[in-house]
């Protein structure tokens, strides 16, 4: 079989045949399969998530449904795994931000604060920032009740069978809570509008729900805690009365939204309204052949760990037949 590196020639001199951005598990995962295909690919692993490269699972503790792990393992665990098998592999990894690419001359270039790279192809898996309200004690409560993916957190031992509360007023919000409701033992619903803004099928469910109380009017202040340093309840305002309460609940999550990190292809390749990088359905074919996406970028729907894993699998191999076949 022919492989993609025997397929480059003389003039290829100085060009790489796949840069890939990010390292979140979408970002390593393609980093491992074009390895592998001896595609010899650059990584630009980036610092923008906590100042370390691993994407968003750097700031979780336990991951309990990546496959493979039946006891669970932490974020960063996890991540450093994935990066050392990449490395393993001969993926070459540059913890920088790329803070410039340009993908409407061919060959591409991608432009970080410490180098230039000339490339036949890129994997863009910048992943997406969950949005967050920063709320004063957020930071110390981040993965210690409070929580921006209730797939993810919802069934842990610090949730289930307790009284939770979800903040948002959309789709993502209301989903949230119904899924919370399947491990809680009640949920709040804190709106700061007069009314939900997520579809009526998604409010009938709300509404229908007996665990799930709607707080219309209501502002999220901050979270408190007990004697022993837990969370105990959130602070909240009714913006109609500015009267201040505390509810008791042991978790909150956000449903506040989630940017995708796509500001570097804007207006070179197709995004959505929201941002998000357009793939060709079931692939990872943006609109400029030869740039693939993958992960959290691509993907407003599911935001998993292991579906940013596969479209990252998917991704590399786009871009393996892409140089030998070119297409
Ligand atoms: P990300 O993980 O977001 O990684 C993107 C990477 O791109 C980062 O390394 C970033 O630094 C880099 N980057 C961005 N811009 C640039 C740039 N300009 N140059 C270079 N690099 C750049 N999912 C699960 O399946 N199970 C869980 O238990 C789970 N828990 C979660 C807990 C939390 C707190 C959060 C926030 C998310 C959780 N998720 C979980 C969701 C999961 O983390 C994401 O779906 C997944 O990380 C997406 O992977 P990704 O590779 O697309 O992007």
């Amino acid at each position: 079989r022919a492989s993609a590196v025997d397929a480059q020639t003389s003039s290829d001199k100085g060009v790489e045949n796949v840069v890939i951005i990010g390292s979140g598990p979408a970002g390593y995962t393609a980093a491992i399969y074009a390895a592998r295909a001896n595609l010899k690919p650059v990584v630009f692993e980036g610092y923008q998530v906590g100042g370390v490269p691993g994407g968003q699972l750097m700031t979780t503790t336990e991951v309990e449904n990546f496959p493979g792990f039946p006891e669970g393992i932490t974020g960063p665990d996890l991540m450093d795994r994935m990066r050392r098998q990449a490395e393993r592999w001969g993926a070459e990894l540059f913890q920088e931000d790329v803070e410039y690419v340009d993908v409407k001359n061919s060959p591409f270039t991608v432009k970080s604060s410490e180098r230039k790279v000339k490339c036949h192809s890129i994997v863009y898996a910048t992943g997406a920032t969950a949005q967050r309200l920063r709320l004063p004690r957020e930071d110390e409560f981040w993965s210690r009740g409070i929580s921006a993916c209730a797939i993810c957190d919802g069934a842990s031992p610090l949730f289930k069978g307790q009284v939770l509360a979800v903040v948002g007023g959309g789709d993502t919000a209301t989903e949230e809570a119904i899924y919370l409701t399947k491990y809680a033992r009640h949920v709040h619903l804190l709106v700061r509008r007069d009314q939900l803004r997520a579809s009526k099928a998604m409010q009938d469910r709300v509404f229908n729900n007996s665990n799930i109380t709607v707080h219309f009017n209501t502002e999220t202040v901050d979270v408190v805690s007990n004697t022993k340093g837990q969370m105990s309840g959130i602070l909240v305002r009714k913006l109609d009365t500015g009267e201040e309460s505390v509810l008791e609940a042991k978790g909150l999550f956000y449903g506040i939204g989630h940017s995708p990190n796509s500001q570097l292809l804007e207006g070179q390749v197709e995004l959505d309204r929201s941002g998000y990088v357009i793939v060709e359905e079931g692939t990872a074919k943006t609109s400029v052949r030869g740039v693939f996406a993958a992960g959290d970028v691509q993907d407003h729907e599911w935001r998993q760990a292991v579906t940013a894993a596969g479209s990252g699998c998917v991704a590399a191999l786009s871009v393996e037949r892409y140089l030998v076949h070119n297409n």
